[in-house]
Formats: structure tokens, sequence, C-alpha cells
């Protein structure tokens, strides 16, 4: 929780920039926006069918002589007089007169012999006065704001830009996250392995965390165990806003992140939690043209890089894209089995999760330790076991959190 906090100290919203509609979903509108039109822009019919004149319906019946067609995107001409009626599509503006309009489906027509439009007859079971017909200006009006800052965009929202006239919108833009996974024993996922050797899984699932978080992943490749390769790709990296390394921050002979964090001045915030798994981690600071970039370095083994990327640096996008600082959702549950908790870290356990007539059943899975992915993909939440010595019973209510 403390580093939490501290990473929190960290993070600074990204500064609103005017960007494409097409690029914003998901984004925070950074400004108010005011409707150029009024919706609709016309007394419309709601549905296909005949506009007719007030009294003609009274009834429910009537045969009206038809004076025009009028489809969407065309204007009425004709005024409907008692008597008449004007055949109308959904959408298209109503003419002039017109107290409501009649659905094509309680309506028989009686083609004209003369060429003209001929007549219709109508028998409305039911029938009320202004019936399918959506006046000007209904749904909004010129000048009426119909979003406001802050306000996130879904799909019906950038609709709705749309029908208000906007094509570029002001929002917190994503914010660009490098990814570097380091280390020599490591090949791309086409390769099969030589003895020795591993697949990069990292950077791939990184990426694919980021995109979820909601930043703009950018791939730096794979970065070797040396001082002159790592120097190169972490100094590309800190061109983001947030470079997320993983492997090379604990205590082996070829863990140089943090000596050449340092070097390129990168200020060290913490380094080493007390937490399972995810001990190694480096989180860092570096003010840079006048933008804090934030640097994670997270431990090689992939569940720990998962683990620390959803607690650290997935709070940490939502609020530099003008979220709150906040990581995957909790839910309550109770255990299905004994757990047994050693040791002075905070453990995050893969474990499934099953709605029951008692609630939510939390079950630890069988898992091998941090290196083990298998073990997480069957995995829909992250338990938490705080930090004491104690078996917890079957039964006891835990903190776990889905994993989306
Ligand atoms: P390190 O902290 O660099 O010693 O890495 C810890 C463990 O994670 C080692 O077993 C590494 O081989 C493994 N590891 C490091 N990077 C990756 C990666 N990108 N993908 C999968 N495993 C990795
Ligand atoms: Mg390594």
């Amino acid at each position: 929780d403390q580093a939490l906090a501290l990473v929190e100290q960290q993070v600074r919203p990204k500064s609103p920039v005017q960007l494409p509609v097409s690029k914003a979903l998901g984004l925070l509108l950074a400004e108010d926006v005011a409707s150029d039109v009024d919706s609709p822009p016309h007394d419309k019919s709601l549905v296909d069918g005949y506009a007719v004149a007030a009294g003609d319906l009274a009834g429910g019946e009537a045969r009206l002589k038809i004076l025009e067609e009028v489809v969407a995107g065309a204007v009425p001409s004709l005024r409907v007089e008692k008597g008449a009626a004007t055949r109308i599509m959904t959408g298209a503006p109503l003419p002039e007169g017109a107290a409501s309009v009649v659905m094509i489906e309680q309506t028989e027509l009686a083609p004209g012999t003369d060429g003209s439009l001929g007549f219709v007859q109508i028998r409305a079971e039911k029938y009320s006065p202004g019936q399918n017909i959506m006046r000007r200006g209904a749904s909004l009006r010129s000048g009426d704001v119909v979003l406001t800052a802050g306000h996130r965009l879904r799909p019906a929202e950038i609709g709705l830009l749309s029908e208000v006239g906007r094509s570029e919108v002001k929002v917190v833009p994503r914010p660009t996250v490098a990814v570097l996974p380091t280390g020599d024993e490591l090949v791309e996922p086409a390769v099969r392995p030589a003895p020795g050797q591993i697949r990069n899984s990292n950077g791939p699932m990184l990426l694919a965390l980021i995109d979820r978080a909601g930043g703009t992943p950018i791939e730096l490749g794979i970065g070797r165990d040396n001082r002159d390769d790592l120097l190169q790709k972490i100094s590309a990296g800190l061109a983001a806003d947030v470079l997320v390394l993983s492997g090379g921050v604990s205590a082996g002979v070829l863990d140089l992140v943090p000596g050449i964090l340092a070097e390129l001045g990168v200020q060290k915030v913490f380094h080493k939690l007390r937490l399972k798994p995810g001990k190694p981690i480096w989180f860092g600071v570096l003010d840079s043209d006048g933008a804090r970039k934030l640097v994670f370095g997270l431990p090689g083994n992939p569940v720990s890089s998962l683990v620390c990327f959803e607690l650290f640096v997935r709070p940490a996008i939502a609020r530099m894209a003008g979220r709150p600082f906040a990581g995957l959702s909790a839910v309550r549950g109770r255990l299905t089995s004994e757990f047994v908790q050693r040791g002075e870290r905070t453990t995050y356990y893969p474990a499934a999760l099953e709605e029951t007539s008692e609630g939510l059943a939390v079950r630890p899975l069988s898992w091998q330790g941090s290196a083990d992915l298998r073990g997480l993909a069957a995995a829909d939440a992250l338990v938490r076991f705080p930090p004491e010595d104690r078996t917890f019973a079957p039964g006891e209510s835990v903190v776990a959190y889905r994993l989306g």
C-alpha cells in the first residue's frame, strides 16, 4: 500500500490534445461540447406511412387522396389539407398541415388509373393526434451542451459527437508506454529455443496488458544483458511517457538494469517490496523536457511481471489518461479450501471464482510459482493474503482481484 501511494504521488494526468473522433474511443473528454444543430433538424416522421391532417381520422377510418411522396433527404412541397395525405418515409420532414402519421401497415393503396398517385384507405385501430412524429429539437437544440468535460467516450458518445458536427475533439490522450524485456536467454516466440534459451513471453504479454489498461504500447525489442544495448534501448524507451522493463532487476550478476537507469538520471523511488510474487520490482522517475517519465523495472518471471503490472502500472496508466488511480476490481468471497500463508510478504495467488447460492467461492489453484503462466491462465482472479504466518480455513472471507 505504501508503494502504491509512492507511485500515485508521481503520476500526473496528461495534457489534453485535439484528436479525430475516430481515435477518441475510451478517452476522457477535456472540453464541453455544444451542438451546432437542432436534432431532429425538422419535425420528422418516425415510420414509413401517410401524413394526415387534423380531424381526418377521428373514427380511425378514412379514404384520402395521395398528394406526393417524400423520402428521407427530400423536402415536401405541398400542404396536407383535409381529405388528403402525403406518403412519407421514416426520417423525412413532415409536410405543413400534417397532424400525425399513420404507419403503412394500417393502410391499403388504391393506385390511380390516370397516372396520379391515387388514394389510400386507412384502417387505424388506434389513433392519436401527433402520433409517429418527432418534433424539431426534441432530442437537442442548437447551442445545447450535450457532453461535459470529464465524460468518458463510449461508442454512443462517438455517435453523438458526430451528430453535433464534431470530427475532432479535445481529450486526455492515452499515455505511451514502451516495453523492454531484457535477457540474454530470450528468443522471440516464433523461434524454437536452443539449450539454455527461453521464449520472450513477457514482451507480448506486457504489450497486451498496456493496450487493455488504456495505454499506447511501444515495442522496443529485446534488450540484451550488456551495458551498450541496455543504454541504447532504455534511452529510446525514455521518449515514452512510461517505460516498462522486465528482468534484470534482482540480485544476479547480469541484473544491470538499476545501475543503467541510475546512469541515465532516472531517480529511484523504491526497489524491492514485501510482495509475492514481485519482490524485485524497481520504480523510478525522470523529469525531462517538463514531463515526468515513469520507469517500472518488473521482475523477469512472467507471473511476477503480470502481478506487478496490474498492481502498479495499470493504475498509473489510468491516472495519466485522466481516470482515477485504480487497479483491478476487488471482490470478496469465501475460500473453498485451506491456504497456508507463511512469511512477511503480501501474497497474490491465482484462483478460480464461482458464483454459488451462498455467494462467491474463491478456489486457490494448483500453481508452480512465478514462472508458471499456464497456472495463471486458468485463473479468474488473484486472491490476496496479508503477510502473516497463518492457515486460512475453508469458508474464510478473502479479497480477490478479477483478472478481467
Ligand atoms: P531475471 O530477473 O532477469 O533474472 O529473470 C528472472 C527469470 O525470469 C529468469 O528465469 C528469466 O529467464 C525469466 N525471464 C526474464 N525475462 C523473461 C521474458 N521476457 N519472458 C519469459 N521469462 C523471462
Ligand atoms: Mg535476466
